[in-house]
């Protein structure tokens, strides 16, 4: 696993070993001296810090690879998150708070010049990126610097690692790093982090269509929450395979196709249960139920009515790919979850704020 420390030469020790120690190479550090890391000055974490001078010995020696090229010590979201007040605190004594993050990207923004108020412009590139540290996943806006970010390959769905992330404390918690930092070829680096973060990963979408199905609602089993079959249809009697009961208490339960749509294509995903709540307006399954019910007679197309009213708006959504197997044919779909309405005011309001910070640079 490995740990940093951070050494320092000064005046003769610089010119004595300049030159002679080379990155990637390893060394014997003999006869120097430990001191307590002044955190306000430094973004490695330790404790100490060490110092060299001139009657330091240094002495080249064999790289064995058994210490590794990047150490990261990665910290969850949900820690983060946790920790938001401790924070704020330690932002106001210390100068760095630094982190090593691993994660899935879920969004990619535009390069922007930013205008510091030193008369510089600095380029930055926001991307949200969610790991799965919480039931059903947490994210983060990380803002990364730096006169690479134009080039910077990352898309949505790729696993990245970042490395010495700062955390900015203001109304939630947003990472700032530098271009220099990033790792896109995180499957070669953590193979088993990765794949479970693959496994779910945020879109902020809209709805195109939500389809007109009858079957959008369900009679789940009020035990199991199964789908229910009917028994009699006269006496409204439904049974339950798994439980072997049957019930004339059904529970109305959504399960929609919902067709979001993003600047980048759109996607087909199936909906459960009380996610479908805020997609459908509240409107609770068996108020959809019965309309469906009302809907005999040709002239009545209070559901399609209904549906329409729903589309264009605008949500941030968890997606979890899902293989089904039917009959021995295996399909993709798509499961939404974690559905909430997607607000620009306050992603712009957390976004001036975040601007802020960095007046003084
Ligand atoms: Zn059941």
């Amino acid at each position: 696993m490995g740990s940093k420390i951070q050494a320092t030469f000064f005046n003769k020790a610089v010119d004595k070993f300049e030159g002679m120690i080379k990155e990637d190479r390893v060394y014997t550090f003999r006869k120097g001296m430990v001191k307590a890391a002044n955190k306000k000055f430094t973004t490695i974490k330790n404790d100490y810090c060490l110092t060299f001078g001139p009657f330091s010995e240094i002495i080249q020696t064999e790289n064995d690879a058994k210490i590794s090229r990047n150490s990261f010590q990665f910290t969850k979201l949900s820690e983060i998150m946790k920790n938001e007040l401790a924070i704020t605190q330690t932002m106001k004594t210390q100068k760095f708070q630094c982190l090593d993050f691993i994660g899935i990207i879920t969004s990619v923004g535009e390069v922007d010049s930013i205008n510091l108020r030193n008369g510089q412009q600095k380029d930055k590139r926001d991307y949200e990126v969610a790991d799965n540290s919480a039931d059903g996943g947490l994210k983060v806006t990380v803002s990364i610097w730096g006169p690479k970010v134009s080039s910077l390959e990352f898309d949505v769905g790729q696993v990245v690692v970042i490395k010495d992330l700062k955390i900015s404390p203001y109304k939630g918690v947003c990472l700032n790093g530098s271009d220099t930092n990033f790792f896109s070829d995180a499957t070669s680096l953590r193979p088993k982090e990765t794949s479970s973060l693959k496994a779910c990963y945020y879109i902020n979408a809209r709805v195109e269509l939500i389809r007109n199905d009858p079957k959008m609602v369900y009679m789940a089993c009020p035990t199991c929450r199964k789908k229910l079959y009917e028994e009699d249809t006269s006496r409204s009697m439904y049974k339950c395979e798994k439980c072997d009961i049957t019930t004339n208490e059904p529970v109305p339960t959504y399960f929609i196709s919902v067709k979001f749509t993003d600047g980048t294509g759109s996607l087909w995903t199936k909906v459960y249960g009380n996610n479908a709540l805020e997609i459908m307006g509240n409107t609770q399954p068996d108020e959809l139920f019965k309309m469906f019910q009302n809907e005999d007679d040709e002239e009545n197309d209070d559901v399609r009515k209904f549906l329409n009213t729903l589309n264009f708006k605008e949500y941030s959504v968890m997606i979890r790919p899902i293989i089904n197997n039917y009959n021995g044919q295996e399909s993709l779909n798509y499961l939404g979850s974690n559905i909430k309405t997607y607000s620009p005011e306050k992603n712009n309001h957390f976004l001036l704020q975040r601007l802020s910070l960095y007046q003084d640079l």
